[in-house]
């Protein structure tokens, strides 16, 4: 379960999160909504450990861990997926190294054998065709030259590869056309279980037509002024954020 109380942050010395809490318990996927500029990127940004992102008070743990306390790394294996609005690009660094890195740096921590290279492969063949994705992404440099869908149809890979325990995706709302919404939200959906759990992020009711949530937050000036079931996405987009704030 990942538990989040009174967290406030700042950025550049703006305060920009000014006291969330927030729970979402295993195996449920929440949605946190609100305008934009509200801080939602930085509430992402903050619990991934970005440089910058200053956390001035609160906590955030993840199963009794102190997430703010370890290194970005090891926030990853300690079950922790982060996908970004931007994903970044690195030229020279095949994206099968470094999905192999990834998983191995993941399996190690857990006391798990590393995967040799053809095993490797065999895994990532077998999510990339459920991902129709072609295999050619394997050979280059990781998002380098990739599309919008292609990127993240490289991050839901990423996910489908490394099975966190919980993922946090910021999805912007400008950049997700519906192939993207499709990707994501399948890759999401595909991953539901007991053992998984996600926050979603998002500026934009149509995402939770496809990813249903169990939860949903709405978040305005780094504050969590309201929760509810799915039906809150339908009534902001109805209603818009200003008639919440007004209520909140
Ligand atoms: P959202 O994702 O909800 O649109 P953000 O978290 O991106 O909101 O931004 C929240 C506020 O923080 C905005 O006022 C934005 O201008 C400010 N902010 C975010 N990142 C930076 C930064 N790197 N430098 C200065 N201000 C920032
Ligand atoms: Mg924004
Ligand atoms: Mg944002």
């Amino acid at each position: 379960m990942l538990r989040i109380e009174g967290l406030t942050a700042e950025v550049e010395g703006k305060p920009i999160l000014n006291g969330v809490d927030l729970e979402v318990p295993s195996g449920e996927v929440h949605a946190i909504m609100g305008p934009n500029g509200s801080g939602k990127s930085t509430l992402s940004y903050v619990l991934a450990g970005r440089e910058g992102y200053v956390v001035t008070g609160g906590s955030a743990t993840f199963n009794g861990v102190d997430i703010l306390a370890i290194e970005p790394e090891e926030r990853a294996a300690a079950g922790l997926f982060l996908a970004f609005q931007y994903p970044v690009e690195l030229p020279g660094v095949g994206n099968a190294t470094f999905l192999r890195t990834a998983l191995n740096a993941q399996r190690r921590a857990k006391g798990e054998s590393e995967l040799d290279a053809m095993q490797f492969l065999k895994l990532a063949r077998e999510r990339m065709k459920a991902l129709s994705m072609p295999e050619d992404m394997l050979k280059r440099g990781v998002n380098v030259g990739f599309s919008g869908g292609e990127k993240k149809r490289n991050e839901i890979l990423q996910m489908a590869m490394l099975k966190p325990a919980l993922a946090i995706l910021d999805e912007t709302d400008s950049g997700l056309d519906i192939d993207a919404l499709k990707i994501v939200s399948d890759g999401v959906n595909a991953m539901r279980g007991p053992d998984f759990s996600a926050l979603v992020i998002t500026h934009y009711q149509r995402l939770l037509d496809y990813i249903v949530p169990d939860r949903v937050h709405v978040l305005i000036s780094g504050r969590i002024v309201r929760s509810g079931g799915p039906e809150l996405a339908q009534e902001l987009e109805a209603q818009g954020y200003a008639a919440v704030q007004a209520a909140a």
